[in-house]
């Protein structure tokens, strides 16, 4: 991996943990100073007081002191006590865990110190991102956050790696960045005049679309997965949820209401369903409505007047919540004229950003199907790596890595 990735590539981009995407790695640096600040704690807190009142000093060099962070991670948390639990977000009440500080016991205190001086490297590093202009472009993103695992690691082709790794950090060799390595003269586009930054070859260029160059062998891949996904959550049956979706509050004298239910998915509200993707400019829209547009895939029953809709856009990651809004605003026509007839139609703008981050869009498309848990987990991860694939099996992909072995 560390041969396909340039020595430019900074610690932000391998060591960041609270960024875009999270690397199974951490630095050596942070390891050494979290030891160090346990090592702290630990002699600090310990009860033989033989032990606390040595006066053991724990060196770490001039430049740095793991007492004085000790500290200042725990007059942080004594304040986040005060502060007290808040949402980010579109978190609902309760669904995040908070530990107090002053609740804490020795042990937790420990494991929370060392998580607040983990969280204070993680934020210098952060900061560092904010200042460079290109590569730190992901902190705008609003997307779920991405973590590889090792074995995700070994299992991708090298070229994938680094082009993941590159595209978030926006290091590849495109025509911008080439001119400012002082590489090309012009940063412009090879195929129109605009500026070839990395967003425009990825997804913005006008006359590639044109081409048909951004549609390849991935698009067919990610069909096929959806109608896989699909036929085998047809035949699900309901499933059952012991918990509440929401806080009951029962009043006094009261009993709680039984907690079992079961919640029903969209595909099972028909027993037979039809289903169609846009392969090759193909599709057709069942006889509902007569329109000429074409959703990348549909699916629907006869019987039971249901209708699904499937959008599916591979924009770059900033743009992701507008080309949601684009998409909606697109089919909305076709949605209500649908329902007018009768028909009960849901309508799923789905966005997997062109260097293989699944938007929010994606989650809320994949429980509604009826996916949960480390199912829903890894068909949202599948569906990311086929968006990389959307881009880098087209020319302009394979245009962007050639150079980079040279
Ligand atoms: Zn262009």
């Amino acid at each position: 991996m560390a041969g396909k990735v340039p020595p430019s590539f900074t610690s932000i981009g391998l060591y960041i943990r609270s960024g875009q995407l999270q690397l199974p790695k951490s630095s050596v640096v942070e390891k050494f100073k979290i030891a160090k600040c346990r090592l702290v704690m630990t002699i600090r807190d310990s009860k033989d007081r033989k032990v606390s009142q040595a006066g053991i000093e724990i060196q770490t060099g001039r430049k740095w002191s793991a007492e004085e962070v000790v500290e200042n991670a725990e007059s942080s948390l004594k304040l986040r006590d005060i502060i007290g639990n808040h949402c980010i977000g579109r978190q609902c009440l309760g669904t995040s865990h908070f530990q107090q500080w002053n609740k804490a016991n020795i042990k937790e205190k420990r494991d929370m110190g060392q998580k607040a001086t983990r969280e204070r490297e993680d934020e210098v590093r952060k900061s560092r991102g904010v200042e460079l202009g290109a590569q730190g472009a992901w902190t705008k993103w609003e997307l779920p956050q991405r973590r590889l695992t090792w074995a995700e690691v070994w299992r991708m082709e090298p070229y994938r790696i680094s082009f993941f790794l590159l595209s978030v950090y926006d290091t590849l060799p495109t025509p911008t960045n080439l001119c400012l390595f002082g590489l090309k003269e012009d940063p412009l586009c090879k195929l129109c005049v605009e500026r070839g930054t990395l967003s425009h070859i990825l997804s913005g260029c006008k006359t590639a679309l044109t081409q048909g160059r951004y549609i390849g062998g991935g698009m067919t891949m990610f069909y096929r997965r959806l109608h896989r996904q699909w036929t085998k959550n047809v035949q699900k049956r309901p499933r059952r949820i012991n918990k509440p979706s929401s806080i009951a509050f029962v009043k006094r004298g009261e009993k709680t209401p039984t907690m079992k239910e079961t919640r029903e998915t969209i595909l099972q509200l028909a027993h037979t369903w039809e289903f169609q993707v846009d392969l090759g400019k193909r599709l057709q829209f069942p006889q509902v409505v007569y329109t000429t547009l074409r959703p990348d895939a549909v699916l629907w029953s006869t019987k039971s007047k249901k209708l699904i809709m499937v959008a599916l856009s591979v924009p770059w990651e900033e743009n992701c919540e507008i080309a949601y809004e684009r998409k909606r605003a697109k089919y909305q026509d076709l949605l209500d004229s649908c329902k007018e007839k009768g028909w009960q139609t849901w309508l799923y703008p789905i966005e997997v950003g062109c260097g293989g981050f699944p938007a929010q869009s994606v989650w809320k498309f994949i429980t509604a199907i009826g996916l949960s848990g480390n199912e829903r987990k890894r068909a949202v991860k599948k569906l990311g790596e086929e968006g990389i694939l959307l881009v880098v099996d087209e020319t302009r992909g394979y245009e962007l890595e050639t150079k980079l072995e040279k």
